[in-house]
C-alpha cells in the first residue's frame, strides 16, 4: 500500500480498459493520477467513477489531441502546474485495425500513427522536460503480442507497435543519462469490454493456444506497469515486458 505515494502518474488512454484498471491500480497505491482521454465526456465519467471509489485520492483529467505536440504539451504544462511534477508517464491510448492490406487508405494509415506512434512520442516530449529538471522518471509504454508475433491482416497495427519497441528502446539509451527509465509492457489478448462482444467460438481456440490457458485481465497488464514504474524495476530499462500467458525462448 501506498508505494506511490505523493507520485504523479498520467495515464493516456485512462478512460476505459487496460488504462482505465492501470490508473485504478495506481489510485490503490496512493498515487495521484491524472487519467487522459480523447473527449471531456469520457475523462468526466471515468474521473467521476474513480472519486466514488477512491475518495480520498488526488486526481486530474485532460483531453489532449495526442497528435499534436502543441496541443499535448500545453495540457502537460497545465498537470505540472497542478500537481507540481509528472513522475510517471504511461503511454496507454491505442488504437486497433483489422482493415485488409488491399483496403488501405491515407486516412487509415494516419490515423493508427496518429495515435500509436505521435501520440506515445509527443507525451513523452511532453513529459520530458519535467523529468530532466527532477533527473528522474519513468515512461512505460504500450506495446503488444504482436510486435513479436505479427498479425494476418491490419498490418499498421503491428507496425505501430514494432515501432513503440524501436522507441522504448531508443529512448532508454538516451534518456538514460537523465535519469528516466523506458520500458514496455506487451499485453497478448486482453479482456477488455471490446472482447466481451467476441463470441465464444473465437475465444475457445485463442484460449487453447495460450499455455496459461486463459486471457490476460485489465489487471494482468496494470500489475506489469505498477513493478516497471516501481523503485522495485530501478535497474531495468528498455525492456519489453510481456504478459501475455504465452512461453517463448
Ligand atoms: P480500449 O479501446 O479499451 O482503450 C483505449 C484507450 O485509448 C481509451 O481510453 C481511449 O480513450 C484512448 N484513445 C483511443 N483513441 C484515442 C485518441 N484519438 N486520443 C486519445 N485517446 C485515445 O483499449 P485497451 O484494450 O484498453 O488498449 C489499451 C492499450 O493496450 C492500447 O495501446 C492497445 O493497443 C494495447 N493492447 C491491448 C490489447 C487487448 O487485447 N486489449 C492487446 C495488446 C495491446
Amino acid at each position: 500500500m501506498n508505494k506511490f505515494l505523493n507520485k504523479v502518474v498520467v495515464i493516456t488512454g485512462g478512460t476505459r480498459g487496460i488504462g482505465y484498471e492501470t490508473a485504478r491500480a495506481f489510485l490503490k497505491e496512493g498515487a495521484t493520477v491524472v487519467v487522459l482521454g480523447s473527449k471531456k465526456e469520457s475523462v468526466d465519467k471515468a474521473l467521476q467513477s474513480l472519486k466514488e471509489e477512491f475518495k480520498e485520492a488526488k486526481l486530474g483529467g485532460y483531453y489532449p489531441n495526442l497528435a499534436s505536440l502543441e496541443s499535448v504539451k500545453a495540457d502537460f504544462k497545465k498537470i505540472h502546474d497542478e500537481f507540481g511534477a509528472i513522475d510517471v508517464l504511461i503511454n496507454n491510448a491505442g488504437v486497433s485495425d483489422d482493415h485488409h492490406f488491399g483496403d488501405y487508405t491515407e486516412e487509415l494509415a494516419n490515423k493508427i500513427i496518429d495515435i500509436n506512434i505521435k501520440g506515445v512520442l509527443y507525451s513523452t516530449l511532453a513529459a520530458y522536460p519535467y523529468m530532466k529538471e527532477a533527473h528522474k522518471g519513468v515512461v512505460i509504454n504500450t506495446s503488444s503480442v504482436v510486435s513479436k508475433e505479427g498479425t494476418t491482416g491490419g498490418v499498421m497495427y503491428p507496425t505501430s507497435k514494432f515501432a513503440v519497441n524501436g522507441m522504448t528502446i531508443s529512448l532508454a539509451r538516451e534518456l538514460a543519462k537523465d535519469g528516466i527509465r523506458v520500458n514496455a509492457v506487451a499485453p497478448g489478448v486482453t479482456y477488455t469490454d471490446m472482447m466481451k462482444a467476441v463470441p465464444d467460438e473465437y475465444i475457445k481456440p485463442l484460449v487453447a493456444s495460450i499455455p496459461l490457458a486463459r486471457l490476460g485481465q485489465p489487471e494482468d497488464i496494470a500489475n506489469a506497469f505498477l513493478f516497471l514504474a516501481s523503485d522495485e524495476a530501478s535497474y531495468i530499462s528498455g525492456e519489453i515486458l510481456h504478459v501475455d500467458g504465452l512461453v517463448r525462448c
